[in-house]
């Protein structure tokens, strides 16, 4: 009895701390946050549309992404990641992309009153103007295309704007920032699907790259490319973080670099989960196929537990320091937000989905930012990328 008493005990205190943090946010976060265009560049939602099937339309009980919460965080443009693990081989990755995107069409055509699929610029302005939620496809994975510049092609035309090169491990033609380097960065091959990306107007992404396919991506690049869903390495030195050279060359190149969230990727004392969890997917080959391949898959992504993530020993001053060290290092132009949720382990407290979003903004405004300022944080500057490099 004891026992349960301290875990109400506990859990009381828990109650108390969250509603003081959520208690203070200022009226004038609030007030900004209701008019910002609210883009977020990676979530990892289509897993859990897919895998189990929620009903994104209802506020969730847990998670951190719906339609409910990123219309109360002010965030109107989602991009939705459709990724399949590396251990989805060949046409194998190619039938889980198409999966993932049969899940996003069920959203879509459920609640057509309330999302849309944004494929320009305009659409983005136009959609979020009928206070919808405009939809932004992306993949992340070039292993998702098998080696095949047609099946890129394909997945532009089924909407989807941008692809990150890759993922957890290097793939055939370019290296990961957490897997064995195969090829001193991008083959020429890899430069081909950048050159056919830039001509396609779909973004090309460095998150999960390693720091020379990153440098290679920027050299034959033409348009500005994104990181995603990155952090700052001067403040957790996870290999997906990226250092302040890297945030220097992207803004010489014109990118962004969205802040994630993971508490992994903000805080240096929650930086060891992930690279535990890093070492522990790389070595997953679990040597299967069809539905057999895909219910290891559902069972790995519920492991992973980010439907119930804990707060690490990250806060939300921590994604303010983070956003605020990358306006120093590049400037105001080149930052934004690329939240990983729904694909992570642990979230800072006080920014725990985007019902959380004015907490950020409210970091922000602590920190001397104008309103200006903040509208580019929360999506004018990745609908700048948007406009100029899929097209307007
Ligand atoms: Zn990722």
């Amino acid at each position: 009895m004891l026992s349960r008493y301290r875990l109400l005990l506990v859990f009381a205190l828990l109650l108390s701390l969250s509603s003081f943090l959520s208690a203070q946010v200022s009226e004038e976060a609030k007030r900004i946050q209701s008019h910002v265009l609210g883009v977020d560049s990676h979530n990892d939602t289509m897993q859990r549309v897919l895998i189990e099937g929620v009903d994104i339309g209802k506020r969730l009980p847990d998670g951190m992404v719906d339609l409910p919460r990123l219309r109360e965080g002010g965030m109107h443009v989602p991009f939705f990641a459709l990724w399949a693990p590396m251990y989805y081989h060949g046409a194998e990755a190619v039938r889980r992309t198409l999966d993932l995107r049969d899940a996003m069409q069920s959203v879509l055509d459920k609640y057509p009153d309330q999302i849309e699929l944004a494929t320009s610029g305009r659409d983005i302005e136009r959609i979020v103007g009928q206070k919808k939620i405009a939809a932004v496809l992306t993949i992340e994975g070039g292993h998702q295309i098998d080696n095949d510049l047609r099946v890129l092609r394909m997945y532009r035309r089924m909407g989807i704007l941008s692809m990150t090169l890759t993922h957890f491990r290097s793939n055939d033609w370019a290296d990961s920032s957490t897997g064995k380097p195969e090829h001193n960065g991008l083959t020429d091959f890899g430069k081909q699907v950048v050159r056919e990306m830039n001509s396609l107007g779909m973004i090309v992404d460095i998150s999960h790259v390693s720091d020379k396919t990153f440098y290679d991506a920027i050299e034959v690049s033409t348009k500005p490319v994104i990181a995603s869903h990155s952090s700052c390495f001067v403040n957790s030195d996870v290999p997906r973080n990226m250092k302040d050279d890297m945030f220097r060359a992207l803004a010489k190149n014109g990118g962004v670099v969205g802040v994630n969230f993971s508490a992994s990727f903000l805080n240096q004392k929650d930086a060891g989960e992930l690279k535990q969890m890093i070492a522990k997917h790389n070595a997953i080959e679990p040597n299967l196929a069809g539905v057999e391949l895909d219910q290891f898959a559902a069972k790995e992504y519920e492991e992973m537990g980010a439907a119930h993530a804990k707060t690490g020993a990250a806060t939300v001053e921590d994604a303010a320091e983070c956003i605020d060290h990358i306006v120093k290092v590049a400037g105001i132009d080149h930052v934004g937000i690329g939240s990983d949720f729904d694909g992570i382990q642990s979230v800072p407290l006080g920014l725990e989905d985007f019902s959380k979003m004015p907490a950020l903004t409210d970091a922000l405004l602590r920190r001397g930012y104008k309103e200006e300022d903040i509208k580019k944080i929360m999506g004018g500057n990745f609908l700048r990328v948007v406009k100029e490099v899929v097209g307007y």
